[in-house]
């Protein structure tokens, strides 16, 4: 029986990139679309040696509906796409929101636009835990309501999270989930994959990885003076790897499903709450070594702690997280030894 098509946007991004692996482990057919704005194509070299395969991609914007069209026209029949093509930096969305809100708005907008077009009622979309905003208790289930976005980054995440939900009430064809990622880590076990920023990481752990490698002097903590036991943030850290399976039980089920059930989000996280800072001492420890570190001032658009209920996901998707933050950190950093010229 021929593998099931699933277009993956931002498939050479560092979710996409290890979701198309998933995929293909679970005889699906990835599609890629990529437009290397936020990536290279380094990571898909990665997918191709873990997986063996030769990759179905094609490079441009899924802004383009143009561009999009052709790729469903081209690829008939998709019976699903996985969305991962947005901007993900809080701190670069508070500098450019307008940036933030044109890219992430208008590549759902042309993707559900050309969808419908073209017959594919599917979708599995990268949402976030920064929904939530600053949640009033922890750790967050699916019912805590979308409180003020920190950040336009997050403004985006809750305004296509609204779209969607308008856009299958209104449409009996159309199914979707949504999954809310908590802070996605690590790199592929096997080291052939991994977070690969293009420019200044934001994110923390590449931030980590790339201080600890001498590529960067020095990690700043944002902010030591928040009310949590040591002053620094709280998140829910979870193995890429872990995420990227998720999303195989998220099509999946979706695949089975012969009417819209409604609009379906699921957290994302492994339930546990970790500090910034104990983040970089168990780095510290795991990989034994020296990590130059200070607490600096708080960036904007921070949301001070929030980690995740995902029994939700546990019970209705069968997922759950494999892999332990220590997992996570050495294999982030097993990777970043791979990757010291960059
Ligand atoms: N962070 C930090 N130093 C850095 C990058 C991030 O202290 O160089 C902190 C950031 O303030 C937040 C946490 O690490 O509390 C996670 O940030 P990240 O950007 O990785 O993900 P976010 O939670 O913002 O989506």
């Amino acid at each position: 029986m021929a593998s099931k098509k699933i277009l993956v946007t931002g498939g050479a991004g560092y979710i996409g990139a290890h979701t198309v692996v998933e995929l293909y482990a679970s005889g699906y057919l990835p599609v890629i679309i990529d437009n290397f704005s936020k990536s290279d194509r380094t990571l898909l070299q990665g997918i191709e040696k873990i997986t063996g395969k030769s990759l179905v991609f094609y490079e441009g914007d899924c802004a383009n509906k143009q561009f999009l069209k052709g790729v469903f026209q081209k690829e008939a029949k998709l019976e699903g796409v996985m969305h991962f093509a947005a901007y993900k930096s809080v701190g670069e969305s508070v500098e450019h929101p307008v940036m933030y809100y044109r890219n992430n708005l208008d590549s759902l907008l042309t993707l559900l636009e050309v969808m419908k077009e073209q017959h594919v009622n599917n979708l599995i979309f990268s949402s976030s835990c920064t929904v939530y905003g600053e949640p009033d208790s922890i750790p967050v289930d699916e019912q805590a309501p979308f409180k003020k976005a920190e950040s336009p980054y997050g403004a985006t995440k809750q305004m296509c999270e609204q779209i969607l939900e308008d856009a299958v009430k209104a449409d009996q064809n159309l199914k979707v989930i949504s999954l809310r990622y908590f802070n996605p880590i690590g790199a592929h076990p096997s080291a052939m994959l991994g977070e690969l920023p293009i420019d200044k990481p934001n994110n923390l752990v590449p931030y980590i990885t790339q201080t600890a490698a001498g590529v960067r002097k020095k990690l700043v903590i944002f902010g030591g003076d928040y009310a949590t036991p040591d002053g620094t943030c709280i998140r829910d850290f979870i193995h890429i790897a872990d995420l990227a399976a998720a999303h195989v039980k998220a099509i999946d089920k979706l695949l089975v499903e012969d009417k819209n059930k409604g609009y379906q989000y699921y957290n994302l996280g492994t339930g546990q709450g970790v500090s910034v800072l104990q983040l970089v001492k168990e780095f510290i420890e795991v990989t034994g070594v020296t990590l130059n570190y200070e607490i600096g001032p708080r960036r904007a658009g921070d949301v001070v702690k929030t980690y995740a209920n995902p029994a939700k996901a546990h019970a209705q998707l069968g997922w759950s997280s494999q892999y332990t933050t220590k997992d996570a950190l050495r294999d982030a950093w097993a990777w970043e030894k791979k990757n010291l010229n960059h």
